[in-house]
């Protein structure tokens, strides 16, 4: 097999910026344009369309008309299997090109778009396309004298806006169970990063998803996706990105018309490793490939690591160790594992935070600063830092960067507390031999996800979100669906 010059390709790349509404690829409305811009080395990628309230009328008007004449929910579950599985396989189909369009719009090396976002986000939709013939409603044990059905129906169109750290895969998360369950969708990528969505929107059109059932309207958060979430005719959000604008999405949706709002937010997830952690090697390589993944702009990344007091230094020693297989390099190199920081205002807020960390008295013992900075692209060195006090910003806020705080303790009850002491919930993990305490520990710990001796394992077959301000619902597994049908009973007369 020959090597691909991803170099190559990226010079020969024409992205198309334009929204993908009613089957059709359309300039905004106003005719505004904004630039995409490659973290990986500042070329431009793209002119984008700007949409705005104009278009996303449009856009809803469509999936509207579509969700209505039953073009797509009136489709035997079956043929909708049918569909969804044909897109996944197109997806497969053009992986390269989806993998060059993820890197080089977000900057994630292009291996882990190959290997990780594309693959997962084809046997996302995969999965949903075959859970649909395979989901039975129910008969409630009702008296003789009638028969009550309890069916599930689509909630209608559905709106889901989504962040810029795994756009296709996130973006997967919604269109999998939404149109599995007969909905129609508008979805709105983030402004740093929606080729890859728009992309997804031909491709589905090719497989049989019929035009105005999936539509994508690129644009800013503060225009397409504000009037989305206020919108009188959307029947769902499903938003996946910050707690700030999560809690903006809740008011939009009261504010407007109630329309059901669903959540995956941010997290400040806790690793917890104990002296008598079965396999010291592992939890060190764990911990830090986990927090410097996807340059650790990962909503789950175990950025604070609890190490208990007796085994602190030899756990020190092994991750200075291995920090630096993690430094930054050409996200087109299929060697690189950790590629750009997605804009110059990210590049800023994680400076920011290292500095703050510095300036609180943290012991910085790995990276902390800019590199490759001859590229043209945002790049930041993975940092570490020792002697973490619970109070500091580095341990308390997400910083959504390669920055690693690590936090000891001798008493295993005090790390729990200060492991829940967060307004997040979205993971955490322990790391011991002793099953008891284990499963013990992961009890205590508010999280809609908790790991036990390893921090890496997941899969579409188990729900994803979180506790407290991390988020409500869940995304991936049958659970998804809770947010994309609403329940119907039907009482009968016989
Ligand atoms: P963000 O909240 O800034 O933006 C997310 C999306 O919301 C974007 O499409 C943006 O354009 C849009 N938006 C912004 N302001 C809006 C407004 N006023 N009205 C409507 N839409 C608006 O988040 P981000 O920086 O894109 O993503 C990073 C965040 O996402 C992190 O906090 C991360 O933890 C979180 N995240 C959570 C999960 C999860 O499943 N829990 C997964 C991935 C990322």
């Amino acid at each position: 097999m020959t090597a691909i010059n991803w170099h190559e390709r990226a010079a020969a790349l024409a992205a198309d910026g334009r929204a993908f509404i009613d089957g059709w690829r359309v300039d905004a409305r106003s005719g505004q344009r904004f630039d995409s811009t490659s973290p990986v080395d500042g070329r431009k990628l793209a002119e984008v369309a700007r949409c705005d309230a104009q278009d996303v009328d449009l856009a809803v008007a469509a999936a509207r008309r579509a969700f209505e004449d039953r073009r797509w929910a009136g489709k035997a579950p079956a043929e909708r299997k049918r569909v969804l599985i044909r897109f996944a396989e197109l997806m497969l189909a053009h992986r390269e090109e989806l993998a060059l369009l993820e890197t080089l719009d977000m900057g994630k090396p292009i291996r882990y778009s190959l290997s990780v976002d594309v693959q997962l986000a084809q046997n996302c939709i995969r999965w949903y396309g075959e859970a649909t013939d395979k989901i039975y409603d129910q008969v409630a044990p009702s008296p003789e004298d009638s028969l009550a059905l309890i069916t599930r129906e689509p909630v209608g169109v559905v709106a889901a806006i989504i962040p810029w750290n795994y756009p296709m895969l996130m973006a997967a998360w919604k269109i999998g169970p939404a149109l599995a369950a007969g909905n129609s969708l508008v979805l709105k990528p983030s402004e740093k990063a929606p080729l890859s969505s728009l992309r997804l929107a031909e491709l589905a059109l090719e497989a049989g998803v019929p035009p105005g059932v999936f539509n994508v309207l690129p644009g800013y958060g503060d225009e397409a996706g504000k009037a989305l979430a206020l919108h009188m005719d959307v029947d769902c959000i499903a938003f996946t990105g910050s707690t700030r604008v999560g809690k903006q999405i809740l008011q939009m949706a009261g504010q407007s018309n109630l329309k059901r709002a669903w959540t995956e937010l941010g997290g400040k997830s806790a690793n917890i490793v104990c002296a008598d952690c079965p396999d010291l090697d592992a939890a060190v390589a764990s911990a830090v490939g986990s927090i410097y993944f996807n340059q650790g702009e990962s909503c789950n990344a175990p950025s604070r690591l609890f190490v208990e007091e007796s085994i602190r230094e030899a756990f020190l020693e092994k991750a200075l160790r291995l920090v630096p297989r993690h430094a930054p390099g050409d996200p087109l190199d299929e060697q690189t594992v950790m590629g750009a920081i997605v804009d110059q205002i990210q590049m800023k807020t994680v400076l920011g935070y290292i500095e703050d960390g510095k300036a609180a008295g943290a012991r910085l013992l790995a990276g902390g600063g800019a590199a490759r900075q001859d590229s043209g692209g945002l790049y930041i060195e993975p940092t570490l830092f020792d002697g973490v006090d619970a109070s500091m910003r580095i341990a308390r806020e997400e910083i959504f960067g390669p920055v690693l705080s690590v936090l000891s303790f001798t008493d295993l009850d005090e790390a729990v507390r200060q492991a829940n002491s967060t307004p997040y919930g979205l993971a955490a993990a322990v790391w011991t031999r002793d099953m008891s305490k284990a499963i013990r520990t992961a009890r205590a710990l508010r999280a809609g996800t908790v790991h036990v001796n390893q921090y890496d394992n997941d899969d579409i077959t188990v729900p994803f979100g979180g506790y407290k301000q991390s988020g409500n619902g869940r995304d991936k597994s049958l659970h998804a669906f809770d947010k994309y049908t609403e329940l119907k009973t039907t009482w009968i007369q016989v």
